[in-house]
């Protein structure tokens, strides 16, 4: 029997909470399967091993982590510690070394879930963006001069590569590929930015031509917005920068109904080190330690990290027992305007595994 092991890293928040119901959850599939094993290992990585470390997570953090088959995260993120401290001490401090190059976040309206938009239904807004997920915006390169003085200059440099250009949007036109509807969108801001995002449209038409059998275009990122509450039916896939698409990602999970709910899995598609499957959420002190955080998200990306280790049928068993919880009103959390637990969401996640055939 196939045994996985899984790097469980709660973070902050309700992170904590929301990987030990994933967790829970995780057993109980594969008590139902029988055909494979899940082993977890926890690591207390994030905000309160930072006031006693001085770090985010231990020097040979990485090392410990590098031959698990997938990494489940809750989140990073805590009052006391400057944003930039927890994203880069942990969670891209995990991403970029391990290159995690594409971060995809399917968005679909769940049964029983209502989206902000009230004209919409679910099959009108069923998407996966793609986000690259290793430099652009987010490169890490720039630099701060003269701090506190009348002359102080800071430069945050969105750095791309033709590689790096290149890998993503193969793996976004192969995704695109493979659903049903075969529809790409390149969002870009190559109008006003004259040289990364101009290099970025000119690789799209390259690869495209891979792929003649998908049917793409570009949208403006400004633009892009107003197309995904106007006309969600126009869109399917969608392959954007490191910086767009967070921000189109978190609209993207409103549409949806809550941010409680989305997915995301960062993914090294070449498999040479372990992927990291977490909710798109932050840590949410507001909420913590209330037991009401919605689990659905980290549930969701629980399934993809099924998908990805290849327990097809387990990933499908668990997108069915979530649908079945979420088309049921009584079982919403408040974000979802219910009064429901993470524990009675959890528990009833499980009965509806253990009941599914
Ligand atoms: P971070 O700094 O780590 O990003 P945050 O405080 O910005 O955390 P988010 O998690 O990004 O908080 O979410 C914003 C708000 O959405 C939270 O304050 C919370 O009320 C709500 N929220 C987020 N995730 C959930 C969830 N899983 N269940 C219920 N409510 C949630
Ligand atoms: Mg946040």
């Amino acid at each position: 029997m196939k045994t996985y092991r899984i790097a469980a890293i709660p973070g902050d928040g309700i992170g904590t909470e929301v990987v030990s119901a994933g967790v829970e959850v995780l057993e109980a599939l594969a008590a139902r399967d029988g055909g494979f094993a899940m082993a977890f290992d926890h690591f207390d990585w994030g905000g309160e091993y930072y006031k006693k470390h001085g770090r985010m997570m231990p020097e040979d953090g990485r090392e410990q982590i590098r031959r698990h088959d997938a990494i489940l995260f809750g989140s990073a993120g805590h009052p006391d510690i400057p944003d930039h401290i927890t994203l880069w001490g942990l969670r891209l401090a995990i991403c970029q070394p391990f290159d995690q190059y594409a971060n995809v976040r399917p968005t679909r309206i769940l049964p029983g879930i209502t989206s902000p938009l009230r004209h919409v239904t679910g099959p009108e807004l069923d998407w996966v963006i793609v986000r690259e997920n290793s430099e652009g915006e987010y490169a890490g390169v720039g630099g701060r001069v003269h701090q506190g003085l009348p002359i102080e200059a800071a430069t945050d440099v969105s750095m791309m590569t033709r590689a790096g250009v290149t890998r993503i949007m193969r793996f976004a036109f192969r995704l695109a590929q493979s659903r049903p509807r075969k529809l790409l969108t390149v969002v870009t801001k190559s109008n006003a930015q004259r040289y990364a995002m101009v290099m970025w449209d000119e690789i799209a038409v390259e690869v495209a031509k891979e792929f003649p059998d998908v049917t793409w275009d570009k949208a403006i990122v400004d633009a892009m917005t107003m197309r995904m509450t106007l006309k969600p039916e126009s869109i399917d896939t969608v392959v954007a920068t490191n910086l767009h698409a967070d921000i189109l990602s978190d609209l993207a999970a409103a549409l949806a109904g809550s941010l409680g709910i989305a997915p995301t899995a960062n993914l090294n598609p070449e498999r040479e080190f372990p992927s990291m499957f977490e909710p798109i959420h932050g840590s949410a002190f507001d909420i913590m330690g209330k037991g009401i955080a919605n689990p659905i998200g980290t549930f969701w990306s629980s399934a993809m990290m099924l998908d990805h280790l290849g327990a097809f049928g387990a990933a499908a068993r668990l997108m069915r027992a979530i649908e079945r919880v979420t088309a049921d009103a009584s079982l919403h959390t408040p974000d979802l305007g219910g009064q429901a637990t993470t524990r009675k969401v959890t528990d009833a996640v499980i009965a509806a595994i253990r009941a599914d055939n």
